[in-house]
């Protein structure tokens, strides 16, 4: 252990350009409880600026070093494994410290300083206060407005926006000078506790009733009888609900709880509640008695949590296999040990099923993390964990970061899944975060999936993973059956429709079966691009090298990367003629020619366009469920993790969008896809049928998902990643090289490929600079340089080659991605 004789600090500026901690003395009284995670305040250049302990040295680097102010927060806000998390993150995503751990904590509990005003009551009745004559106009406005104010005290941005003028401060100086206001210096976090007024009796209700106190208090207002009363029931009401109960104003319930407040028959106060976002009422567990296959599972998995050391398994089940129960049982085992749990998501759609299984198991010792949460939710959620209240952390991929204490287990749910990569910085992925983290807490590490990604598949092979399996639908529900569809030959034959024939009768049948059928497509809008016949003039985003979508029920051209909208045009802006035709289909388009097809059902429609808002896309899932719609149409957010008995059939309307992909996971995509579609089919009483329509029925990818066979398409993908040297046999780092000015990117783009190239070249494959598959996004030209290597081990120096690009250049950011998911 180092003697504590300097903290390191990693000062929270994130717009900071260096990575380094910096270096303050320690104070002695508080050397015996600073540890690594408080936050502490900390003088900055001119300013004060808080941050976090991260460490401690013996040696300091500068001779002048400044002091630690204060700790901000007694609690320690990131416990030491994070912490070491942190450190490896920012090394092996090239990200700064503070970037990261920023990311860690959420935004609630950033302090900011502020300025607060006071009136000194005291002086309030002194003659020169109510004189006028004594002030300037400007002080004589302050006092007025701090008179005015509730408490006698007002921020001092709140002071500057009153009154409309910048220059206040010499005149509060004027009037703290003279006795009449303090200024303080306040920390105030960004989201606070949540309180609400309470009310209590003060008196033993079982010596005093009801009748004795209106007696003995003489209390003949109706409505303060009727709050007493509630009061009496109930011993402890906040206010809004008594409003809520009794139907009467909240300002009119005040004034009555006060007026019995002050006849000293009941206390006011403020009590913290927490804000909870899970707001349905808990359901008894399903009590399932475990398959042979998950007992197997989960006695390996007792075997793990034995042996305590950074375990990690592959459980390969097929969808519908019961994985969820397995899960369930696990972070059963780990409460029982003491230890908490976190079980991450790809996404909230999905993440409301399995929340609610672990919300009905485990009750209030489950929080819920995820990105559509307010703020305070966010925080109230985050403060239950820190406080070990919640022990089960269910959320998306952020809650890999949960401050939980005595971490036993993490599990990665469908695990193959993309959006556990971080798009913006750090550029993490979550399932390689999970491991890391794993390691450095001795848990146990469980990846669920029923299509391994290609790279976790290839771990296990090498005895990285345990892998284990679960081959069967739980109660022998048949698989479902596979059937490819060649468009080819549809057209052939003469039709147009965006349905096959086998598709089209099939869904009639459904239909007359009282069946739930889902359709997908990975584009939503109505068509992916129009063209005009007469001249080839296609409409693209004036700000991104994309064609612009045509969305049919706002009737607008839309950009799906950068948001552009306009209306279609009536003539060609090129030729002006009238020939302007829509192209490619979209999930709009689905739902105009099944409602034309199928006049009489009832269809939901669920992809990005309508379920931006909060809980959106549980309203949709709900009705589906609950059988008030036929049809689900969906993007691939209905693909993943959906348990619906009612389905018995599901369309994939084209397998070749994700096949034509320029990117060598296309093929794994594809495969991924068309297994997680078919998962969603027949997981009732009636066997699913999954009809997968394609230009490419030969497809290698394809041909295996028709066949359920995970095995084979593994050992055709491996060996064309072996044979091109993709991931899992090398690293990439993308560098994506960005400004609105074309030719500064290219020189920047250039200049940046020569010193990588001496630096790195003997190390790694160099490729480009060149111009990105994307070469306009959002008003920004793009180039790309990309490494590729064994490992990726040593491309530290990469950050300085950025900063002294950046440096040079004003106007140009530079993007790196370690192991990319997508190459835009
Ligand atoms: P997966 O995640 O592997 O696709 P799920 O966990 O969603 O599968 O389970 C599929 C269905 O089987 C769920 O409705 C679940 O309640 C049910 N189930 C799981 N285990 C059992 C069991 N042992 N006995 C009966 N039903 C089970
Ligand atoms: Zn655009």
């Amino acid at each position: 252990m180092l003697t504590k004789i300097y903290a390191e600090v990693c000062v929270n500026i994130p717009a900071l350009k260096t990575n380094k901690p910096y270096h303050y003395s320690i104070p002695e009284n508080i050397k015996d409880i600073l540890s690594p995670g408080h936050k502490v305040l900390v003088p900055f250049g001119n300013t004060n600026a808080e941050g976090y302990v991260v460490g401690f040295t013996e040696k300091a680097e500068v001779e002048d070093v400044k002091g630690i102010l204060k700790i901000i927060d007694r609690q320690i806000v990131i416990p030491a494994p994070l912490i070491e998390l942190a450190k490896w993150m920012s090394r092996r995503y090239l990200c700064p410290l503070a970037k990261i751990l920023e990311c860690i904590a959420p935004s609630g509990i950033k302090t900011r300083t502020s300025q607060i005003i006071t009136l000194r009551h005291e002086k309030l009745n002194d003659k020169f206060m109510q004189d006028i004559q004594c002030y300037a106009p400007l002080q004589w406005r302050i006092i007025n407005l701090l008179k005015n104010s509730e408490k006698g005290l007002l921020e001092y941005k709140t002071l500057k926006r009153e009154l409309k003028n910048k220059n206040i401060y010499s005149s509060l100086r004027k009037l703290e000078e003279k006795g009449i206001v303090h200024i303080d210096k306040q920390e105030k976090t960004g989201v606070k506790r949540k309180l609400v007024k309470s009310a209590t009796l003060l008196y033993d209700s079982s010596v005093m009733d009801f009748g004795t106190i209106c007696d003995e208090y003489g209390i003949k207002s109706s409505i303060q009888k009727k709050i007493l009363k509630e009061i009496l029931n109930r011993k402890e009401i906040s206010l809004v609900e008594l409003s809520t109960i009794l139907g009467i104003s909240y300002s009119g319930v005040y004034s009555s709880a006060k007026a019995l407040e002050k006849r000293n028959i009941i206390k006011l106060e403020n009590k913290e509640i927490r804000r909870d976002p899970y707001m349905k009422p808990y359901e008894n567990p399903a009590n399932l008695t475990p398959t042979d296959e998950q007992k197997n599972v989960l006695e390996l998995i007792d075997e793990c949590l034995e042996r305590v050391n950074g375990q990690k398994i592959l459980v390969h089940g097929v969808t519908g296999s019961g994985k969820t129960e397995i899960y369930l049982r696990a972070v059963e085992k780990i409460l029982n040990m003491g230890k908490g749990a976190i079980v991450l998501v790809p996404e909230i759609s999905l993440a409301s099923q399995i929340v609610e299984s672990f919300k009905n198991r485990f009750g209030d010792l489950v929080a819920v993390l995820h990105s559509r949460l307010s703020a305070g939710e966010r925080y109230d959620e985050w403060r239950r964990i820190l406080d070990s209240e919640a022990r089960v952390v269910v959320g998306a991929r952020s809650a890999v970061f949960a401050p939980v204490k005595d971490l036993g287990i993490i599990v990665v749910d469908e695990e193959h899944e993309n959006t556990y990569k971080q798009e913006e910085d750090p550029k993490y992925h979550a399932r390689e975060v999970a491991e890391k983290r794993i390691e450095l807490e001795k848990g146990l590490l469980v990846l669920g999936s029923a299509t391994p990604s290609i790279e976790t598949y290839y771990k296990g092979k090498r005895g990285e993973y345990i892998i284990t399996n679960l081959k069967k639908r739980v109660n022998n529900r048949p698989m479902p059956v596979v059937e490819l569809i060649d468009m080819r030959k549809e057209l052939k034959s003469n039709n147009k429709s965006i349905f096959s024939r086998r598709l089209h009768s099939c869904i009639k049948q459904a239909l007359k079966n009282n069946e739930q059928i889902i359709l997908f497509l990975n584009r939503r809008g109505f068509s992916t691009f129009i063209l005009c016949r007469d001249c080839g003039f296609v409409m693209k985003c004036p700000h991104c090298d994309i064609s612009l979508t045509y969305h049919f029920d706002t009737k607008d051209l839309k950009c799906h990367y950068c948001g552009f909208e306009k209306k279609v045009p009536d003539f060609c802006p090129q030729c002006k003629g009238s020939a302007i035709r829509y192209f490619g289909i979209g999930t709009q388009r689905i739902e105009q020619e099944i409602k034309k097809f199928f006049p009489d059902c009832r269809i939901l429609r669920m992809d990005m366009d309508n379920t931006r808002k909060k809980g959106a896309h549980e309203r949709i899932l709900e009705t589906f469920k609950k059988r008030k719609a036929d049809i689900l149409i969906g993007t691939q957010m209905i693909t993943k993790g959906l348990d619906f008995p009612g389905v018995s059939l599901v369309g994939v309307i084209t397998a070749d969008t994700s096949l034509n992909l320029p990117d060598f996971r296309a093929g794994e995509r594809t495969f991924q896809l068309v297994m997680q579609v078919a998962g969603r089919a027949g997981r009732g009483d009636v066997p699913g049928r999954v009809i997968v329509q394609t230009y490419n029925p030969r497809h290698y990818s394809l041909q295996h998902a028709v066949n359920c066979d995970y095995k084979n398409f593994y050992a055709k993908e491996i060996i064309l990643r072996e044979r091109f040297n993709y991931p899992p046999f090398s690293e990439m780092a993308n560098i994506t090289i960005k400004s609105q000015e074309e030719e500064k990117v290219k020189v920047c783009a250039i200049q940046l490929g020569a010193v990588i190239k001496e630096k790195f070249a003997k190390l790694w494959c160099i490729m480009g600079p060149s111009p990105a598959p994307i070469y306009k996004l959002r008003d920004k030209y793009r180039w790309q340089i990309t490494i590729k290597g064994k490992s990726l081990d040593g491309l530290e120096p990469l950050l300085e080659f950025k900063r002294g690009i950046i440096e040079k250049y004003s106007n140009v950011s530079i993007d790196i991605d370690i192991n990319p998911i997508f190459s835009l």
